[in-house]
């Protein structure tokens, strides 16, 4: 195969706004005086401003920026819920797929949760975005303007985007070199720490242990949701490629390597993982580690292909409590957006565009 062919099926998107490098758009801007390039730079990345507003600019220049550095996202719909705290973001990306982006506005900070895939080929039976299966990898610009609208967004409303969860569309760790690169890009360009960045992984073993050889010390976050490998090749069937013996080293040697929390995801089921006996499998693996994992609960959000109830609220205080008693860092997570199909695994890319007084109705926090 030539190289213009094989470049023709790796790369099937055209280049967007936030994927060129700096060096990149130096070569855009060849023709320029070399102080221009830090100037767009700073643009995009400081000011969070879309190329054609660069007023600084000649507008010949700015004309010419708008052509070559494309926006990734078009806006096709967009949900705020009725407490105006969170707002989720349905895009359509160059060749028609569609993503979803969630800001979440809490009272001390302010978090984006990104899409790294369109769809997903995980296929975990719960979760609404395995159900539509996959469409096609994202390109680090299109991750990291996510990031970039949702600042805009936070910064009208006097907020600043302090946190990124990798907890949208699509698996992290199998799309991990545009995940990295967007990861840096959002890191060392638009200067959030790596404290505040979390991957998080239905559990691919190969990808956790190249994230621990990456410089940046992130988050990781692993979707657990069972402690024993029969139930978890049923919830999560990549288990039975990396089952939860292999997880678990793999767990470990991130922790060892980066000293960073740990978090393990856990929907709770009814009857299904949200027994005594549950907890105490799951207390029997986070101690088996050599810093304790942070265990984040969340009652189960429906779907349209699963049937099965989330657990109810009490029944998530008392597996919290087991959990505790147990010895288990746990919490609660509040469970944001169930009322615009934007809470953790509602995310389908396919509801209808529409929904009458959801649109554009939140006032500010
Ligand atoms: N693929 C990655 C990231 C996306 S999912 C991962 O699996 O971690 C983000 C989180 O939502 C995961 O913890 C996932 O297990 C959880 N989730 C999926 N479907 C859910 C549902 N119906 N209710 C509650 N959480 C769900």
């Amino acid at each position: 195969m030539s190289r213009a062919n094989r470049r023709s099926v790796v790369s099937v998107t055209a280049p967007t706004c936030y994927d060129h490098s700096r060096a990149e758009l130096a070569e855009i801007l060849g023709d320029q005086p070399r102080y221009r390039v830090d100037q767009v730079w700073s643009g995009l990345y400081e000011q969070l401003a879309r190329p054609s507003d660069l007023t600084a600019l000649p507008k010949a220049l700015r004309a010419r920026l708008a052509i070559a550095l494309p926006s990734a996202l078009r806006l096709i719909d967009e949900r705020v819920n009725d407490g105006g705290d969170t707002v989720k973001y349905l895009w359509e990306l160059d060749g028609g797929a569609r993503i979803e982006t969630v800001l979440m506005l809490y009272p001390d900070r302010v978090t984006v949760c990104v899409s790294s895939q369109a769809g997903c080929a995980m296929a975990c039976g719960f979760c609404a975005t395995g159900q539509a299966g996959f469409t096609r990898q994202l390109t680090p610009g299109e991750i990291v303007e996510q990031v970039v609208v949702a600042a805009r967004r936070g910064r009208e409303l006097g907020r600043r985007v302090g946190n990124v969860v990798f907890m949208g569309m699509g698996e992290p760790l199998a799309n991990e070199g545009p995940v990295w690169t967007a990861i840096e890009r959002i890191h060392d360009d638009l200067g959030l720490s790596a404290r505040h960045l979390t991957v998080s992984t239905v559990g691919i073993v190969p990808g956790i242990r190249n994230l621990a050889e990456r410089p940046l010390p992130v988050n990781l976050a692993v979707s657990l949701h069972a402690a024993n490998d029969s139930l978890r090749d049923e919830l999560v069937p990549i288990n039975r490629r990396y089952p939860l013996d292999m997880l678990m080293a793999a767990c470990r040697d991130y922790l060892e390597a980066k000293g960073r929390r740990l978090s393990f995801e856990w929907a709770l089921i009814h009857g299904t993982n949200d027994r005594f006996r549950d907890a105490a499998e799951l207390a029997e693996r986070c101690h088996s580690l050599p810093l304790s994992a942070h265990v984040n609960l969340i009652p189960l959000n429906s779907t349209p292909g699963y049937p099965t109830k989330g657990t109810s609220t009490e029944g998530v205080i008392r597996f919290r409590d087991e959990l505790v008693r147990l010895g288990v860092n746990a919490t609660v997570r509040r469970n944001r957006g169930t009322d615009i199909d934007a809470a953790c695994g509602q995310l389908a890319a396919g509801q209808p565009v529409a929904t009458p007084g959801l649109r554009r109705s939140r006032t500010e926090p």
